[in-house]
């Protein structure tokens, strides 16, 4: 039975649909980071591993760990519910109209709600590069892998946010311009610029079409000063409509709400209720 995680962000704001644990990139376990929501008060609290992938990437879950993830759920919801809903979730990578949240394997499983983020951008020759990672490694991949061409790799990447949206198959769009912030540390004007409103523009309008809830992730805030999607869209997301989520994206269970009460607090600033 699936979750309608609107009705769970309209009733309260202790939640979290988005974290990561031992079964990908994150750096702690699905207990210790269920505990420590539990301890902050949550109410929902979704696991979120990187779906597994068609191509090697180190920081994905594997296909054949799926069965031991979702008894660790179970064992979990023993421990924590009803106090504290567990959700059973994947951030599912999207590589194209072959590979996302909308194909057969990842609509079958059977999981609560499912989040749908891009990560990966093809390069010219349609090879897929993980441009999430440091600056340094963007940097690199940006002279190597992409030609230099940083507003190719900026276009391509909203791009597959915007086929992602319209393949469909999931339920929460994640940190929706998430490029940006390696995109601003080659060039800090980027999102200035007209074309890049444009895009952005276009992921909202389309995003509040599909009735996906969007996300606003704060695990970089502490680092670096900014939240996926940028505040400076927040009026313009809030004003087209869309259901919005304020999520830690945690790797670490000492940061299961890391910046999400400053989130709520600059959203109420510019009239989120
Ligand atoms: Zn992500
Ligand atoms: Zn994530």
């Amino acid at each position: 039975m699936a979750t309608d995680i609107k009705e769970i962000i309209k009733s309260t704001r202790e939640y979290n649909l988005h974290s990561h644990s031992q079964f990908c990139d994150g750096h702690d376990t699905m207990e210790a980071i269920a505990n420590s929501a539990a301890e902050a008060g949550m109410l929902h609290f979704a696991f979120t591993p990187h779906s597994p992938v068609c191509i090697d990437s180190p920081c994905n879950m594997k296909r054949e760990d799926m069965d031991a993830y979702f008894s660790e759920i179970d064992r979990l919801r023993d421990i924590h519910q009803p106090g504290m809903e567990i959700l059973r979730s994947l951030e599912i990578d999207f590589f194209g109209a072959d590979f996302g949240p909308h194909i057969d394997y990842f609509q079958r499983l059977d999981l609560d709600f499912r989040l749908g983020s891009v990560h990966f951008v093809p390069n010219q020759e349609g090879v897929l590069l993980d441009c999430d990672g440091s600056v340094d490694r963007f940097k690199r991949y940006l002279k190597e892998g992409y030609e230099g061409d940083l507003r190719y790799v900026v276009e391509k990447y909203f791009e597959q946010v915007l086929l992602m949206i319209e393949r469909g198959g999931f339920d929460l769009l994640g940190h929706f311009d998430k490029i940006a912030g390696n995109a601003s540390a080659v060039d800090p004007t980027i999102e200035e610029q007209g074309w890049y409103k444009a895009l952005v523009a276009d992921v909202i309008g389309k995003a509040k079409d599909s009735g996906v809830v969007v996300e606003i992730n704060t695990k970089a805030y502490a680092d670096r000063g900014r939240f996926y999607p940028d505040v400076r869209w927040w009026p313009s997301l809030i004003a087209s409509g869309a259901p919005i989520a304020v999520d830690s994206d945690a790797h670490y269970a000492s940061k299961v709400t890391a910046s999400r009460a400053e989130a709520f607090r600059q959203l109420d600033a510019v009239g989120f209720n």
